[in-house]
């Protein structure tokens, strides 16, 4: 008997990558492979030496064509088998390496808009929708669109093993949230990445697209982002390893703008409940700040802090090593 892997990679379109996938026929018993494919069609290599390597990072229980099938996430390698310059895994994992003292851990609000004939799913064709208000955790009616394609991830991500967390529906009508967590790096970029591929996936069966953008609709709507929750060993234990670990992305916070997924002026302009993208504050329960500190952290005197910057197009593999990177290195000046 055989069975089906799904291979899954990152491409190297700009400015925002595109997942790919291809199917691989296997004998029972037989683990996946190493495999390849070509580069010159995804933006990751010249036609005249197109050949990159896809070697399996995470496997998951194909919870779509189910039975022994797989899902297999990749990272993409050079013939010589060195990361390819379009893997930021690779990157992710060594700090993670470096830093895993801190035991750093994450939760990702993965924020996505689905979109059909060019428009938010159930916008008229001309014109807007009622205004924005009933649609943020709403029920009812024909204003929560695309809610059965929201059940169906859902459960395909419990069926494959990926620790999604919980789902919502956004402010903008179309729009959703699920969250994955809580994990370390780069397992929580593996499994957003996975469950961004079975979104997509899922959503063709109803003739759907999703989009990452940033800013979908241009006006007074929002947009979308992938909140970031971290934590480390000392702030789940202590207050002021939050505080810390605010001014410590305070001191960083250009580095961090311009790594958080493509158009994020556009999204980060103060209004909508977010911060200006080039004005880093934080704060307690503070939606408008750039990091917000749960009122239950602030009450517990421990847990973990909220950076409200990322895009929902942002790469989990690159924000989760610069948050660490950043929190991880800072120690606060020292008296001398
Ligand atoms: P909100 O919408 O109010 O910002 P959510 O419930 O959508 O909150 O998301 C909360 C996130 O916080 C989850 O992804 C969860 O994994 C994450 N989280 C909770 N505890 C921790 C922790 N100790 N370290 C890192 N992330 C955490
Ligand atoms: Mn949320
Ligand atoms: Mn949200
Ligand atoms: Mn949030």
């Amino acid at each position: 008997m055989s069975y089906q892997a799904e291979y899954i990679w990152i491409d190297g379109t700009k400015p925002s990558p595109i997942m790919r996938n291809k199917t691989k026929i296997l004998k029972d018993g037989q683990e996946p492979p190493i495999w390849g494919f070509d580069g010159s069609s995804t933006n990751q290599a010249p036609g005249n030496s197109s050949d990159c390597v896809l070697k399996p990072v995470f496997i998951a229980p194909d919870p779509l064509r189910k039975g022994n099938n797989v899902l297999v996430l990749c990272e993409v390698e050079l013939t010589d088998f060195t990361p390819h310059p379009t893997n930021t895994r690779s990157a992710c994992l060594e700090t993670a390496e470096r830093y895993k003292d801190h035991e750093p851990l994450f939760g990702i609000e993965q924020e996505y808009t689905l979109m059909q004939n060019g428009r938010p799913l159930g916008w008229p064709d001309n014109g807007f929708p009622a205004p924005q208000g009933p649609y943020y955790c709403g029920v009812g009616g024909e204003k929560m669109v695309g809610r059965e394609i929201v059940e169906a991830h859902t459960q395909a991500c419990l069926d494959a093993g990926i620790a999604i967390e919980g789902t919502n529906a956004e402010v903008m009508m179309g729009q959703w949230e699920f969250q994955i967590g809580v994990l370390p790096a780069p397992a929580i970029g593996d499994q957003i990445w996975l469950a961004r591929w079975l979104l997509f996936r899922i959503a063709e069966d109803y003739g759907v697209s999703v989009s990452l953008d940033p800013k979908p609709v241009i006006g007074d709507w929002n947009g979308a982002g992938a909140h970031t929750n971290f934590s480390t060993k000392a702030m789940r234990e202590s207050y002021d390893a939050i505080i810390e670990g605010c001014e410590a992305l305070g001191k960083n916070a250009d580095e961090h703008i311009a790594n958080y997924g493509p158009g994020i002026e556009s999204r980060l302009t103060g209004a909508h409940e977010t911060a200006r993208y080039d004005a880093f504050s934080y704060g307690v329960s503070d939606r408008g700040a750039s990091v917000r500190i749960p009122w239950a952290v602030e009450k517990e005197k421990k847990g973990y802090l909220e950076d409200r910057r990322p895009n929902a197009n942002v790469d989990p593999y690159v924000v989760s090593r610069l948050m660490i990177e950043t929190i991880c290195s800072y120690s606060p000046v020292k008296k001398s």
